[in-house]
C-alpha cells in the first residue's frame, strides 16, 4: 500500500498521542480532560453553485492554507482528525462524464502526502465519499451505505483504514451502519444553549464568546463499538459579517471550554474547515492562540490531545484504561 498503515507508524512523533500502555489512566484519581481537533476537508464539495463565486480566492489558495495549517499543527505538536471527502482523492473526471470544474476545487491528489508527511501523526477519517447529506430524502439507507463503502474503499486504496466520520452539515443519521464499516467514532452535534439555531443567534453566541460546551466522557459511548464525540466549538471564520466579531471572542470561547474540560476531566472538541482560516493572517493568528493554549495545558498534564479514533479506543477499551467516574475515587 502506498502509505502503509498510517495508524501504525511507530517512527512518527507520538508525544501527544496517548499510548494506553504508557499512560496509566487508571492510576489517576482524576482523569485529565481530552481535546480533539477535527478538520472538515472538502474543498468545494460542500458549497452550493451560487456561493462559489464568493469563495474563488480562498478555494484557489486552499492547498496553501492546508500546508500552512499542517506546519502550524507541527509547531504545537497537535494531532488532528482530518475528515476528508473521498472524492477529493480520486482523479478528476472529464466534464463530459460529470466531472466538476475547475478540477483544483474538487480534487487534491497530494493531500494525503502532505498530511502523512507531517511530523505529528494525524488521523485521516471520512467526511463521506461524495459529501452527501444524511437528512436529504434522496439519501436512503442504501445510498448512504453505498457512499460509505466508496469512502472506505478509496481510503484503503491509499493505505488508510477509516475509523472516524464527520457528517456533512452535521446531519447525523444511520448511526447503526457505522460499525459495519469499522467506524468507531462520529462527531455529534454541538449541544449548546441556543439549540443550534443558525444565523444571528449563532453569530451572537460567538460574539459574546460564551464557554464552549464540554462533555462527560462517561456519557459518550453508544453501545460497545461506537462513541459519539460531539462538537464543542466551530472556529468561526472572519468572512462577511463575521469580520465584526473580534478574534478575542473566539479565543475566549475556546479558553473557557478548555478550562472546564481540564477542571472536570471532560471532552472539548474544536472543528473548522481549512477555508475558514481564510487567505490572510488574522484567522491563523487566532487559531495559533488557541493551539498554544491547548499545548500549554497538555504540557502541564491538564489535557490529553487525541484524535477521534484514539479517544474512542480509550473509551471503548475501558477495561484497559478508561475509568468510568463511578469507579474513580
Ligand atoms: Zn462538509
Amino acid at each position: 500500500m502506498r502509505y502503509g498503515s498510517i495508524l501504525n507508524e511507530p517512527e512518527k512523533e507520538s508525544k501527544s498521542r496517548v499510548s494506553r500502555k504508557s499512560y496509566a489512566l487508571d492510576s489517576l484519581a482524576v482523569m485529565p480532560g481530552i481535546c480533539i481537533l477535527s478538520i472538515d476537508t472538502e474543498l468545494a464539495w460542500g458549497m452550493n453553485a451560487a456561493d462559489l463565486p464568493r469563495f474563488c480566492k480562498v478555494l484557489d489558495e486552499e492547498p496553501e492554507i492546508i500546508r500552512r495549517l499542517i506546519r502550524l499543527l507541527d509547531t504545537y505538536r497537535i494531532p488532528a482528525t482530518w475528515a476528508v471527502v473521498g472524492r477529493l482523492l480520486t482523479a478528476p473526471a472529464d466534464r463530459r462524464h460529470g466531472g466538476r470544474t475547475p478540477g483544483r476545487w474538487y480534487h487534491a491528489p497530494d493531500l494525503l502526502e502532505w498530511i502523512t508527511g507531517a511530523r505529528i501523526r494525524h488521523e485521516i477519517g471520512t467526511h463521506t465519499f461524495g459529501h452527501i447529506y444524511a437528512h436529504d430524502a434522496s439519501t436512503t439507507r442504501t445510498v448512504w451505505k453505498r457512499d460509505l463503502e466508496a469512502a472506505c474503499r478509496t481510503g484503503r486504496q491509499h493505505g488508510i483504514i477509516v475509523r472516524s466520520i464527520v457528517y456533512p452539515r452535521n446531519q447525523v443519521a444511520y448511526v447503526d451502519t457505522l460499525d459495519d464499516f469499522g467506524i468507531v467514532a462520529y462527531r455529534g452535534v454541538e449541544r449548546n444553549w441556543y439549540g443550534n439555531r443558525r444565523g444571528a443567534v449563532h453569530i451572537l453566541d460567538r460574539a459574546v464568546g460564551t464557554p464552549a460546551p464540554t462533555y462527560d466522557l462517561n456519557a459518550l459511548r453508544e453501545g460497545d463499538r461506537l462513541v459519539n464525540l460531539p462538537a464543542s466549538q466551530f472556529l468561526l471564520g472572519d468572512n462577511g459579517i463575521r469580520k465584526l466579531i473580534p478574534p478575542s471572542s473566539r479565543i475566549r470561547q475556546a479558553r473557557l471550554g478548555l478550562d472546564r474540560a481540564a477542571d472536570r476531566g471532560e471532552l472539548y472538541h474544536l472543528w473548522f474547515h481549512p477555508f475558514n482560516l481564510g487567505t490572510g493572517d488574522r484567522m491563523f493568528h487566532t487559531l495559533e492562540h488557541v493551539l498554544r493554549d491547548i499545548s500549554e495545558r497538555r504540557d502541564r498534564g491538564e489535557l490529553l490531545v487525541m484524535t477521534m479514533a484514539e479517544t474512542a479506543d480509550l473509551i471503548l477499551e475501558g477495561a484497559n484504561g478508561f475509568v468510568p467516574a463511578e469507579r474513580r475515587q
